[in-house]
């Protein structure tokens, strides 16, 4: 039953989703860099000038077949998405494993990937409007408890929200602050390089991406580094499966990145949340 949503889900990002992460979220909307704040400026560590976070949604294969042994390969790490489905498959377990070994985080994408009822692929009670706010509570927890189980005991547990919808019922409500109460910062389907200084950590921005070239994606470094913001790269297929990004294009993300480590800092979405609370607390 899962995988048959699965397959819904991809077919229905595939032709273009209306809501949410879909194409009109993906469209290169610029969006003014924020201005560095000063008192921030050594926000980041060692000599870095920029953060940048590799993120990588709904635990599709080429997680395992691609994603991960690239980084390995630069000696990078990210952050990867998983639902449900992929949380609780035993196929996937081993795999997921070795991304934890390999020093990668895993964060929560619920249970059950809610979106609008709007999207004719979302299973009937399981659209965003059928939820409430306690329920997604049990099922958030629900979701960390199967990460927990696969070893993973990382302090920083993220989160991002599916379709990037924010709420839940049919009166729209918010279920940020459950987010921002459960986990170090959430990932939205907002446009933009995140400032540190005033970056809301439930509600961070990034960069959906697909089709693009690597030299695309490392414009979306350099918008980071122009402003000493923080880019959150927002992936699904890396070589396949869909909303894809070819996997030349990422190996030249990676490449970039690791060339440019002392500049550069490239962390999982969970750490760099993680220093930015620490330096907001003076510590
Ligand atoms: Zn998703």
């Amino acid at each position: 039953m899962m995988k048959r949503w699965g397959c819904m889900l991809s077919l229905a990002l595939v032709t273009a989703a209306v809501s949410g992460c879909g194409a009109a979220e993906f469209a290169p909307t610029p969006t003014p860099s924020p201005t560095p704040t000063p008192a921030l400026a050594t926000v980041w560590p060692a000599r870095g000038w920029a953060a940048v976070s590799l993120t990588y949604d709904d635990g599709v294969p080429t997680d395992f077949s691609v994603v991960g042994p690239a980084l390995r390969r630069h000696r990078l790490n990210g952050t990867f998405f998983a639902g449900g489905d992929s949380l609780t498959s035993l196929d996937h377990a081993p795999h997921w494993r070795d991304l934890i070994n390999d020093g990668n985080e895993i964060g929560s994408h619920t249970m059950h990937h809610p979106c609008e009822r709007a999207q004719s692929w979302v299973p009937p009670g399981f659209a965003s409007e059928d939820y409430t706010l306690e329920r997604m509570q049990q099922e958030l927890q629900e979701s960390i408890g199967l990460i927990r189980g696969l070893d993973y005991q990382g302090a920083t547990l993220s989160f991002a929200y599916p379709c990037g919808i924010r709420w839940v019922g049919e009166q729209h409500v918010s279920y940020v602050p459950l987010v921002d109460a459960l986990f170090v910062a959430g990932r939205t389907c907002e446009w933009g390089v995140a400032d540190p200084a005033a970056v809301s950590l439930a509600e961070t921005p990034s960069f959906g991406v697909q089709d693009v070239s690597g030299g695309d994606l490392i414009a979306h470094v350099h918008e980071a580094e122009a402003s000493g913001g923080w880019t959150v790269l927002q992936f699904h297929g890396v070589g396949g499966d869909y909303i894809t990004v070819s996997a030349e294009a990422h190996e030249a993300l990676l490449a970039y990145l690791d060339s440019h480590r002392t500049s550069v800092w490239t962390a999982p979405f969970g750490t760099v949340a993680a220093r930015l609370r620490t330096v907001r607390a003076g510590r």
